[in-house]
């Protein structure tokens, strides 16, 4: 075999798993399309990651973050969901003892700390600019064939090649993909008024907006639009852009001027039918492809790499096999556990507040006013975000940490 685990991408899941598989005295080959400039220096692609507390333990653990600088991580201190002109809730970490709900850090940075963290690795085999020409899978290894003719085989593969994965459907993998038939537009604005260090998600008719606090005046302006109009922002000149953004976030941030480029996300979310199949593997958005909206994708696939590379070590430390079915039955049913709540929650929120059907709205604000009026929900909303445990959504851990919150708190009456 060429190593025990072949990794399809090298986005921030692949080059994750394979550091994770390092520090477990595995081998990987990592196969990327890219060329290796863009994994090592990648461009700003607007995105900017809100992290949990127990993704910025499992970046720890795998050194990454120690590659990130100072300047490149914002703490995420208190975030408010508003709904129209109704004033919505906030959620405030100071009412925790912490100092920060989450943190902000930009994918690029995320993607460059974790090339940097396998850069030089023995244990880790980068084939860039690469093309899979064919993929399948034998009772005993997974097999690859490169475009040029290289071969390659391991006793599993696993891809984590987005969320449009051309892997999994070769491995015949079926999926579900949802088009919610808009767009997200995000870009960095530089802002007269102050934000206040708040994180906001405002929804309003025909569109979303949310902001992103990453510096004094400088935040992510995220911007939610259905296709055609994203399309027709997007090819603004940069001052009418800006223009455009003063107006929709209704002169609240004063002056706006653009800091990046402005990038397009067309908004469709997918679920594999299955995690593993045979000799394969899925890993990343590969397995479960989140609407941004409640900030889950990363967090989750993070936490699926961490118990996919327990699994193949264990495989291996148990069975000699890095692609025994048993410990990658135990992956796929933790994972898909876990993601299931977030992916139909994160659904259900795109439902009620994303739509434009008048029905629902008196449902929202009676949501927020619940939230608004009951700060024990407000503590179990944020209990899950700095909660460092590895695994901080399956729905047995989100079960104790909701009643712990909800237990009266003498002497705690503002959280
Ligand atoms: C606007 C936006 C905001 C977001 N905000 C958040 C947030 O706040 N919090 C959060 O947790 N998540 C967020 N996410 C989600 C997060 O960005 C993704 O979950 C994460 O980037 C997925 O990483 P990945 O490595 O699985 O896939 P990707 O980043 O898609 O990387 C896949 C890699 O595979 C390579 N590849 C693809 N096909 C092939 C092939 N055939 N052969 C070889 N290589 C291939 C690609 O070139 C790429 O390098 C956001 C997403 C968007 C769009």
């Amino acid at each position: 075999m060429d190593s025990d685990v072949i990794v399809i991408g090298a986005g921030p899941a692949g080059l994750c798993l394979a550091r994770a598989l390092a520090l477990r005295g595995l081998d990987t080959t990592v196969v990327e399309r890219q060329p290796l400039a863009a994994i090592a220096e990648p461009a700003f692609d607007g995105r900017e990651i809100a992290l949990t507390h127990a993704s910025m333990r499992i970046l720890r653990e795998l050194g990454v973050w120690q590659r990130l600088a100072a300047d490149e991580i914002a703490p995420l201190r208190r975030a408010r969901v508003i709904d129209g002109d109704d004033a919505g809730f906030e959620v405030d970490a100071a009412a925790f003892g912490r100092d920060r709900l989450g943190v902000l850090v930009s994918n690029q940075s995320i993607r460059r700390a974790a090339w940097a963290a396998i850069d030089g690795e023995a244990r880790v085999r980068v084939c860039a600019a690469a093309t899979v020409a064919a993929v399948g899978g034998e009772a005993t290894h997974a097999w690859l064939r490169l475009a040029d003719g290289t071969p390659l085989r391991a006793p599993l593969l696993v891809a984590a090649d987005s969320r449009f994965s051309e892997t999994r459907r070769a491995m015949g993998i079926a999926a579900d993909l949802h088009d919610f038939g808009r767009s997200m537009l995000v870009c960095r604005i530089a802002h007269a008024d102050p934000h206040h260090g708040v994180a906001w998600e405002w929804f309003g008719r025909g569109q979303t907006r949310a902001l992103l606090p990453l510096r004094e005046h400088l935040a992510s302006a995220v911007l939610t639009v259905p296709g055609d109009e994203a399309q027709r922002l997007a090819a603004l000149p940069p001052d009418a852009f800006a223009r455009e953004l003063e107006a929709r976030y209704e002169g609240r941030l004063g002056a706006i001027e653009l800091a990046s480029t402005v990038h397009a996300y067309p908004l469709v979310s997918t679920w594999a039918h299955a995690f593993v199949a045979g000799r394969c593997a899925l890993a990343g958005d590969a397995a479960v492809g989140m609407h941004p909206v409640t900030a889950h994708g990363f967090n989750l696939g993070l936490a699926g790499v961490a118990r996919l590379a327990d699994a193949i070590a264990a495989g291996v430390a148990q069975h000699g096999d890095a692609g025994h079915p048993l410990p990658l039955a135990r992956y796929e049913r933790a994972h898909r556990r876990e993601s299931r709540v977030l992916y139909a929650g994160t659904r259900a929120v795109v439902e009620l507040f994303g739509a434009d059907r008048t029905p629902l709205r008196p449902l929202r604000r009676a949501v927020l006013g619940t939230m608004r009026a009951l700060p024990p929900l407000r503590r179990a909303l944020a209990a899950g975000l700095i909660d460092e445990a590895r695994q901080p959504a399956s729905v047995l851990r989100h079960a104790r940490i909701a009643l712990d919150v909800l237990r009266p708190r003498f002497g705690n009456p503002g959280a």
